[in-house]
């Protein structure tokens, strides 16, 4: 299993100067919680730069939704993984399923942002899951295996890949649903990608972080949690409440 988990809030297009409280809410908990697990808020773009001096050398670190995979150049309204690592985020969510879906995010799109994330010195979160559909097809180890293939950066980071990257597991149907996989589908899912994260980097396959995400919450992270090769959580709705976001990470207290 990878060294320590990680507990990630994905705040999505939420929060307004004022969510600072927030922050400083959840830094005050995690201080007082010691929780044995690393706790990371994405907030919206905007809030990136003050939240990372409010979190600087404490226990919560500050996370990116996307990046642009050049460093620089003509693309209006885009944002580099340079310039978010230079606003003090210290990893970035890539190919989320909104991502996907909504602006039609291909693999190598997002392998490229991945990449990206890497030179810039960002940790990426990757982001993997089928739709209901594909689930109901039994095509969910093929879709998952796919979005793995085409995302994933190649051997030439083997040996650093398990702090370049995490993988998150999210199938979409479960995303602000309150719906979640059987504990048992998670188990697996989570096998299959460490199987397929350890064909593809080797020795440093197992201590790369599978989180799960899509509804977690405090009242089933215990559970889901527990299930082998779940390495974490990438939480939404329930990450822009403090109480909630620490009460799932005070599962591995
Ligand atoms: C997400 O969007 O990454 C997510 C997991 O959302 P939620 O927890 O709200 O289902």
């Amino acid at each position: 299993m990878a060294a320590r988990p990680l507990i990630a809030g994905n705040w999505k297009m939420n929060g307004l100067q004022g969510a600072s409280a927030e922050l400083l809410k959840i830094i005050g908990g995690a201080r007082d919680l010691g929780p044995a697990a690393d706790i990371m808020v994405c907030p919206p773009a905007t809030l990136i730069a003050g939240f990372a001096a409010l979190a600087r050398g404490t226990a919560v670190a500050i996370g990116a939704q996307d990046c642009h995979a050049e460093a620089a150049g003509a693309f209006t309204g885009d944002l580099s993984a340079e310039m978010l690592k230079d606003a003090g985020a210290s990893a970035v969510i890539v190919g989320h399923s909104e991502r996907r879906a909504f602006h039609h995010e291909s693999d190598a799109e997002i392998r490229a942002k991945t990449l990206a994330a890497c030179r810039a010195g960002l940790m990426a979160v990757v982001c993997v899951g089928e739709t209901h559909a594909e689930r109901e097809a039994g095509r969910t180890l093929a879709v998952v295996g796919g979005q793995l293939a085409g995302s994933l950066p190649d051997g030439a980071l083997a040996e650093s890949i398990a702090v370049a990257i995490t993988v998150a597991y999210e199938p979409v149907w479960a995303i602000g649903t309150g719906l979640t996989p059987s504990v048992g589908d998670i188990a697996q899912v989570h096998g299959f990608i460490r199987g397929q994260l350890v064909t593809r980097y080797g020795d440093a396959g197992p201590d790369i972080r599978i989180l799960y995400g899509g509804s977690v919450k405090s009242a089933n992270a215990a559970a889901l949690l527990a299930v082998e090769n779940v390495d974490g959580a990438l939480v939404g709705g329930a990450s822009l409440k403090a109480e909630e976001l620490l009460a799932i990470a005070a599962v591995y207290r």
